[in-house]
């Protein structure tokens, strides 16, 4: 679920500095992510406190690393969170998540099936679902569209969801070397979305009316968002 809302947030998003904030935490994550996949070596040393110079290369990327882990760290400290319990009473689960605290910027608001308001997703619930994802190395899961490159979309299946849409499937095969080659492989578009009942009964904030009214109002098939600031 939280790949799917992280990608209706960011296309609702769009132009604003949370956008643009989101974006560089995402990359961040990203690197540092494929840097912590490769195997860091055990450092030699020649002295107390200087390494071998086999060693030292090692030594610089080992503290490159740390420093631009804590930083990220500090740009995670930002978003502050609150704990709440959530709910489903069709599968009468409980579970612990957290909300943002004092919530700016763009938020889109979930409905469930009646229309009710279940779930704010803010810049803070986005950062966090990223962070999560990426610990889980399922970061590739929130990309952008290969063909306009300018929608994100949710990919399961890295090398079939690769559009935001039908036309811009059709768009890139058509204009493809690949496609005019003809050895252009068929991919059959799904709009992955893995938000579905489960989100129903989530808790949502206090509420701010000043939040709402003007927003943007966007369909899917199974949940329905609205952009509520
Ligand atoms: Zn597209």
């Amino acid at each position: 679920m939280g790949a799917a809302l992280t990608v209706e947030w960011l296309n609702a998003s769009k132009g604003t500095a949370a956008y643009r904030r989101v974006l560089a935490l995402r990359t961040e994550l990203e690197v540092l992510r494929v840097e912590l996949d490769k195997p860091f070596r055990g450092i030699e040393w020649e002295t107390a406190e200087r390494p071998t110079a086999k060693s030292a290369a090692h030594l610089r990327r080992m503290n490159e690393f740390t420093k631009r882990h804590n930083q990220l760290n500090v740009l995670l400290g930002k978003y502050s969170f609150k704990k709440a319990l959530a709910y489903n009473l069709a599968d009468r689960r409980w579970w612990l998540t957290d909300i943002a605290n004092g919530p700016r910027g763009p938020q889109i608001e979930i409905e469930n099936e009646f229309g009710v308001p279940s779930i704010r997703v803010t810049e803070a619930w986005v950062a966090a679902a990223l962070a999560s994802l990426a610990a889980s190395r399922e970061l590739s899961k929130v990309r952008l569209c290969d063909n306009c490159r300018a929608r994100w979309l949710v990919s399961i299946r890295p090398t079939m969801d690769r559009f935001c849409s039908e036309e811009c499937r059709k768009h890139f095969y058509t204009h493809s070397d690949a496609y005019r080659n003809g050895t252009g492989k068929r991919h059959n578009k799904k709009q992955a979305c893995d938000a579905h009942q489960s989100m129903l009964f989530w808790p949502t904030h206090a509420p701010q009316s000043h939040h709402y009214g003007g927003g943007v109002t966007m369909t899917r098939r199974d949940f329905s968002t609205k952009r509520v600031s």
